[in-house]
């Protein structure tokens, strides 16, 4: 007969002969050659005759391997928070389903309900506003700062009203939005700060981690972003003293494994908020998207070094042009995470909006996204009742800056040689502008 063992099971029933199995069917070793011909993908007699060999190889682990037991929520978890904390300086970070769940526990936390105002920038991703939209907060849209399109804190102190309940800044491509103003306006007026940082992993504002400066702040590991879990992902992270021993129970629907109701393995408890206890859904995670996230975290520093290369180069090259904005975004109090290239222009000078130069780098087959539009354009802010032409007016420059002067370029995942053509086809678009073509 076995050897005691643990149950691979979410709950410590202790050792025994008969143990419970989280799993009901273990993977196999055609499975793992499944999962090493999806990571990595080819073609041809050379891939084919590779995998081949690996066939065999792990074909040969089917005799002697065990199965991983956990497949969810296990030590694979609790060492990539673990990485993120080291790496962030923080004392706390929960691993959750996705960063738009991460800022539900936050909002939840803040007790957001009808009637409660949320001041968020005006351009920013659906996700940042989805939560306070479904409970019925009023969204106050916030003007942009004309040089990093994020957030404007002079603007937020202007929209702050008795009902404002929380503020939610967003790092928007990876620059840290001046963050002191708006941690003093919610010191002052009892608010609780958000941050997405859903682009902004690794940035740093005044010699702080953006995850470690306001009241929570939500990282995204979606497959888009800077680093991923296998492709879903997000990491919550707390500055409220109260809250770090209760982001566990909150991410899994209020379970609390370290207490037990009679006859039964462990109790459920409501979360306390800042007003009142509130429901927790569930955001957990799988051993698979942990270890996914802890393998790019641990190498997190090179491909932070990598973007910020391509980064300034793209900067430098374009400086010869008047007519585009300097991208000069870093300095030491801004470390962006650069996880977009800004390009702005003075249309002005360049003889043409952005319109035109987004046409023409299309023509020359060079993606460009401006990340994103003004929010209160979507059909599901006139749906909930919000009147576009209000907020329209009182967001002047992001009225400016997304229909004229900015857009968006990439700056990871290419060639030197692609690097080069995008470079060019901007300088060239430009130049044809100025001459009227
Ligand atoms: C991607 C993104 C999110 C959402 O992240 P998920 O992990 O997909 O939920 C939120 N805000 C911004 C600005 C984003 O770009």
């Amino acid at each position: 007969m076995a050897e005691k063992r643990n149950s691979a099971f979410r709950y410590n029933t202790g050792a025994t002969k008969v143990p419970w199995a989280a799993v009901g069917e273990d993977y196999n070793a055609q499975d793992l050659l499944e999962v090493v011909r999806f990571m990595m993908q080819g073609e041809g007699d050379e891939y084919e005759a590779i995998l081949d060999n690996i066939k065999k190889e792990v074909y040969k682990l089917n005799e002697i391997a065990t199965p991983p037991g956990n497949l969810s929520m296990g030590p694979y978890v609790q060492k990539a928070e673990a990485d993120v904390k080291k790496f962030l300086g923080s004392d706390n970070a929960l691993f959750v389903a996705n960063a738009t769940a991460g800022f539900e526990i936050a909002c939840k936390y803040a007790n957001l309900g009808p009637g409660d105002e949320v001041i968020v920038p005006a351009i920013t991703f659906i996700a940042t506003i989805a939560y306070p939209l479904e409970v019925g907060a009023k969204l106050v849209f916030a003007d942009l700062d004309p040089k990093t399109l994020c957030m404007d804190p002079k603007d937020v102190e202007k929209k702050i009203t008795p009902k404002t309940k929380m503020i939610i800044p967003v790092h928007l491509g990876g620059y840290p939005v001046d963050m002191d103003p708006i941690m003093e306006l919610a010191k002052k007026h009892n608010i609780i700060v958000l941050e997405d940082g859903a682009h902004a992993f690794g940035a740093s504002y005044k010699g702080k981690k953006i995850g470690t400066i306001a009241d929570f702040t939500g990282f995204s590991f979606h497959e888009v972003k800077n680093c991923t879990s296998f492709g879903e992902g997000g990491i919550l992270t707390t500055n409220i003293p109260e809250m770090k021993q209760y982001l566990v129970p909150s991410r899994f629907l209020g379970l609390d494994n370290t207490r037990k109701i009679p006859c039964w393995l462990y109790d459920v408890i409501a979360i306390p908020g800042k007003e009142k206890p509130f429901v927790t859904s569930n955001s957990s995670v799988t051993e698979i998207q942990a270890l996914g996230l802890s393998l790019q975290v641990d190498r997190y520093e090179d491909i932070l070094a990598k973007r910020r290369a391509v980064y300034n180069y793209i900067t430098e090259r374009l400086s010869v042009c008047d007519a585009i904005i300097p991208n000069n975004l870093e300095n030491d109090d801004y470390k962006p995470s650069y996880h977009l290239y800004l390009l702005q222009i003075d249309p002005k000078k360049a003889g043409g909006d952005v319109q035109v130069l987004k046409k023409k780098l299309e023509e020359k087959s060079v993606t460009n996204i401006p990340h994103f539009g003004p929010l209160y354009y979507f059909d599901i802010l006139k749906t909930f009742g919000y009147d576009v032409n209000e907020i329209k007016a009182s967001c002047p420059v992001c009225e400016e800056a997304f229909f004229h002067r900015f857009t968006h370029l990439p700056l990871y995942g290419l060639s030197d040689e692609q690097i080069e053509y995008m470079i060019n086809a901007v300088l060239e678009s430009i130049e044809e502008m100025k001459q009227g073509k």
